[in-house]
């Protein structure tokens, strides 16, 4: 090993175990220091000041520092812009390469490529690791060489491709005096612009082995579970896998060696996630734009009658109980349960006519786990814009899902408590049985809509004929 120096910038992967660039760092520099940066360019995007992200990031940044000061290190946060931030500080420090994990997101893409530039002008090298998926940008290709863009192929391609390497444990395990410590400063919340807020889940590694513990033993009844909402049957394990406090790798290891029904089908979400990963990474424009060009050209409601309804769905007040509870859990804790986001992003765009988009960004805002790809893969699925996504002729049904997923009614009475004295029977369509005083009746029929939503479909072209 030469006498050399790099530094490991963390963004999206905010723990000191099974970390692909640190291990890297370690294995060919003598010195390693670590960053991160609260980048201006992001938080000035953040609509409220209170947002229980920043939180959740800063708690789980001293957890990290911690972690690394065991280690012999520390980490240094710093607060601007990343893009003059990073090279500012490899200069300083004299370091050969500076060492990420890679961030497929359109925003996060661009800055890279301008830190890359800045660095390697300055004779710095630039790394950037596959670390927070199992398989990355075109590494999956279909048989023609094209991204895959239809769900089950791809899973059986990721299935066949997994070897032994892919989910090899990148051990951190630093000599004496490897790990360095390059100031102390860890800036408030308050000196970050922000409030203390209620995080809502305990952050950090430990936060995350906590539930990830938890989950291990329930895994074998996701399947049977995963779809109620009212029932503790999924990981919640959602915002630890954005932030990267739990390594990916490890998941997917545990979940092949409990094999099983219920591990094969929470091994289909995480797979779910890669295949999202790479859409985004293949067709940045999906941020904004439909998956499906003709798409574009379906006409959403706008106008005063439609902002009343968006807003009334915002605030869970359609009228329709298990959308509303839904609404208020996102609104309320920051994270919504996957049957949930499905029932609401369906109720939004073919029960109201209103632009996937605008729901996509309330969710964005909202939610703790908010992550670009799953989110507007999400979103696209349920508009039937997207890629392999729900047929646009298949529309949930608000009370059948609701009598289906929460017969008993048991989430609705924890998030609507002015039906909460309602029998199951009633509790999903309280305005058949002459409606509960203090609740709305629904706002919207869902017959008519579904009538409406067709004809928006079929108007919008032959891709929109299915
Ligand atoms: P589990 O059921 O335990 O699944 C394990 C992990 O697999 C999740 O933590 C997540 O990382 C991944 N995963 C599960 N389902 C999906 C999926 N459909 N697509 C991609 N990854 C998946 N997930 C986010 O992480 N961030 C989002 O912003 C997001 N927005 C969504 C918006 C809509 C409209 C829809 C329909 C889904 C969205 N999802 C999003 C996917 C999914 O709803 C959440 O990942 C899940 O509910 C989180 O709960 P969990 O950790 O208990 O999931």
């Amino acid at each position: 090993m030469t006498e050399s120096t790099a530094l490991v910038w963390f963004r999206r992967d905010l723990r000191s175990d099974d970390h692909r660039p640190l291990a890297h760092a370690l294995a060919h520099h003598a010195r390693v220091h670590c960053v991160f940066v609260f980048d201006t360019a992001l938080l000035e995007q953040l609509e409220s000041r209170a947002d229980r992200r920043v939180a959740f990031i800063h708690g789980s940044l001293q957890s990290l520092h911690v972690n690394l000061a065991r280690l012999g290190g520390g980490l240094r946060v710093l607060h601007g812009e990343a893009r003059d931030l990073i090279p500012r500080m490899a200069r300083e420090l004299g370091v050969q390469e500076v060492v990420c994990a890679r961030d497929y997101e359109p925003f996060a893409t661009a800055r890279d490529a301008a830190v890359a530039a800045t660095l390697e002008a300055e004779g710095i090298a630039f790394t950037a690791l596959r670390d927070q998926v199992i398989f990355e940008t075109d590494e999956l290709r279909t048989g023609a060489g094209r991204m895959f863009s239809v769900f089950t192929p791809y899973r059986n391609a990721w299935r066949r491709a997994l070897g032994p390497h892919r989910l090899g444990e990148a051990r951190v395990d630093p000599r004496p005096g490897q790990l360095m410590l390059s100031g102390t400063s860890m800036p408030s919340l308050a000196d970050l612009g922000f409030q203390a807020v209620e995080k809502g889940l305990e952050p950090g590694s430990e936060g995350a082995q906590r539930l990830w513990e938890d989950f291990r033993g329930r895994m074998a009844h996701y399947k049977a579970l995963r779809d109620f909402p009212g029932r503790k049957g999924v990981s919640y394990l959602s915002t630890h896998l954005r932030f990267g406090t739990l390594s990916i790798r490890e998941l997917v290891r545990e979940a092949l060696a409990q094999g099983g029904e219920g591990a094969q089908a929470w091994l289909d979400e995480l797979i779910w996630r890669d295949f999202y990963q790479q859409l985004l990474w293949h067709r940045p424009e999906v941020e904004h734009h439909a998956f499906k060009p003709a798409f574009e050209r379906l006409a959403w409601d706008e106008g005063p009658e439609a902002e009343r309804r968006f807003h009334a769905w915002c605030e869970g007040r359609t009228g329709y109980p298990l959308v509303d509870a839904a609404m208020r859990q996102l609104v309320q804790t920051g994270w919504m349960h996957n049957r949930l986001r499905m029932v609401t992003a369906s109720f939004l765009t073919k029960d109201l006519g209103i632009h996937w988009l605008r729901g996509e960004r309330f969710f964005a805002r909202h939610l703790l786990d908010f992550d670009l790809a799953a989110n507007n893969g999400g979103w696209q699925w349920a508009a039937s814009t997207g890629c392999d996504a729900q047929p646009w002729f298949r529309i949930f049904n608000p009370v059948t899902q609701s009598r289906n997923f929460d017969p008993e009614g048991a989430f609705i009475r924890r998030y609507c408590p002015e039906l909460a004295l309602l029998p199951p029977k009633a509790i999903h369509a309280p305005w058949e049985s002459g409606g509960t005083p203090g609740y709305p009746n629904p706002i919207v029929d869902h017959a008519l809509e579904r009538q409406r939503t067709l004809a928006r479909f079929k108007a919008a072209g032959p891709e929109g004929e299915g």
